[in-house]
């Protein structure tokens, strides 16, 4: 059979869309609140609609549910669908890190259960990396796994898992060998998120928020058909749920479906309309706005650089880094200038949501690993300067001061 190219399958897709998923109305766009019990079922509800319809998966191979086709069909897809109301909080990180790690890292029989569920729209994964001892030294974690009548039992916790209420398995980085240096000891696991010996917790941000959960095991018992990868290689599993990190981060996954934003808070500030509602339109407003604005157009053009960088070998896999720096510096200045606009007018009335947005300036230089370790790595890995002194590199973990 020919192969469908990509203008006809866009047009199938077009058609298809218009059939079968929720336009958007532009005076009232969807709010897919990731903090919302009702949001994922409607996200779960969404991505079975697709699934149905044979447009699920684009870039997954067929064996695990998905089309198997290129990224030039997703994009011709992500095209088509920028009107429609799209399951957008499944992408990062149930497809884009979680799916393409355990596709590029996991057995078989892990592979056709879980991108399966995925695709249709029965599961939801996260990650279970960072700890309450940090997140940014994740070769560090001291979550244990130890070997016990032919289980493993783990015992630990990690937090900041975005959406893990939500979720029915986790990646879970375990330390199963403490006689060796940090990297060389950890395992990764795949967990269903109601297993017995698990108590999960949702915590509260300044901002009201309620994503993000934290997770106490206390004797769960795991099997080893539960292991990622190999026992003790848990890193190669890690580095490469990394690599997919920053690759979701930057905009450049092809396990991403639809482009568009996920709630209003997604949409630079309109700079106009705030100075207009505080009735102020000095020349220093204009200045503001239009560095933010010109941060948001490089942010975007380094973006593409960046990709085709890598893609075409002039620049290493680790610059995906350049794009996550800049795009948390863009982030924090489009936060602080509508707040300078605003003024004191951002903390009440109906300017509000400029002040309850700057609560949460900080996210994007610390999710998917904070702005200090993105600029180690580009000094590191993309410039060349000499590592960091690191005290505890060549040392058994079980010799390492903490
Ligand atoms: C929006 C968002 C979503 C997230 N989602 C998840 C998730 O789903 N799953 C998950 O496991 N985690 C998640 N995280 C946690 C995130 O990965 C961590 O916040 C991040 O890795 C930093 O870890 P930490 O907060 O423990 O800070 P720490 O590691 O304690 O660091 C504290 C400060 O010290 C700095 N620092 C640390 N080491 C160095 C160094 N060597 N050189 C220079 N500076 C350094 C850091 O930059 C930071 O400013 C999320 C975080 C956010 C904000």
């Amino acid at each position: 059979m020919r192969e469908e190219s990509v203008a006809q399958f866009a047009e199938r897709a077009r058609a298809w869309l218009a059939d079968n998923m929720p336009r958007i109305d532009p005076d009232n766009p969807p709010f897919a609140d990731r903090g919302a019990e009702a949001s994922w079922q409607r996200a779960r509800e969404l991505q079975r609609r697709l699934y149905d319809g044979g447009f699920a998966g684009i870039c997954f191979p067929r064996e695990y549910g998905g089309l198997g086709l290129d990224i030039e069909y997703q994009k011709a897809f992500d095209a088509e669908c920028v009107d429609y109301e799209m399951p957008l909080i499944l992408n990062t990180p149930t497809f884009t890190i979680c799916c393409a790690t355990i596709l590029d890292t996991a057995s078989e029989e892990q592979k056709r259960q879980r991108i399966s569920a995925a695709l249709r729209g029965d599961e939801v994964l996260v990650q279970l990396l960072s700890e309450p001892s940090g997140g940014s030294d994740l070769a560090g974690v001291i979550t244990r796994a130890e070997r016990r009548d032919g289980k493993w039992v783990v015992n630990g916790a990690k937090t900041w898992s975005t959406g893990a209420f939500a979720a029915d398995y986790g990646l879970l980085l375990a330390r199963t060998n403490w006689d060796v240096p940090k990297h060389d000891g950890l395992t990764m696991f795949l967990v269903r998120i109601d297993s017995p010996g698990i108590t999960l917790r949702r915590i509260t941000q300044v901002n009201g928020s309620t994503e993000f959960c934290e997770e106490f095991f206390d004797n769960l018992e795991l099997s080893d058909d539960d292991v990622v990868g190999e026992v003790d290689r848990g890193w190669d599993v890690a580095s490469r749920q990394l690599y997919h990190e920053r690759r979701a981060v930057g905009g450049g996954s092809e396990f991403a479906s639809g482009t568009g934003s996920e709630n209003a808070q997604d949409h630079p500030p309109d700079y106009v309309a705030l100075a207009r509602a505080i009735g102020c339109d000095s020349d220093r407003v204009r200045g503001a706005a239009g560095r933010a604005l010109v941060h948001r157009a490089v942010r975007d053009q380094l973006i593409d650089h960046v990709y085709r960088g890598v893609l075409d070998g002039s620049l290493p896999a680790s610059a995906g880094s350049l794009i996550r720096l800049f795009h948390a510096e863009a982030i924090e200045l489009e936060v602080d200038t509508a707040l300078e606009i605003a003024g004191t007018s951002g903390v009440v009335g109906e300017l509000l949501s400029v002040g309850e947005r700057y609560l949460s300036r900080q996210t994007a230089a610390l999710g998917g690993g904070s702005t200090e370790m993105a600029r180690n790595v580009i000094g590191e890995r993309v410039l060349g300067f000499p590592r960091e002194y690191a005290a505890d590199r060549g040392v058994p973990f079980n010799q390492v001061k903490h």
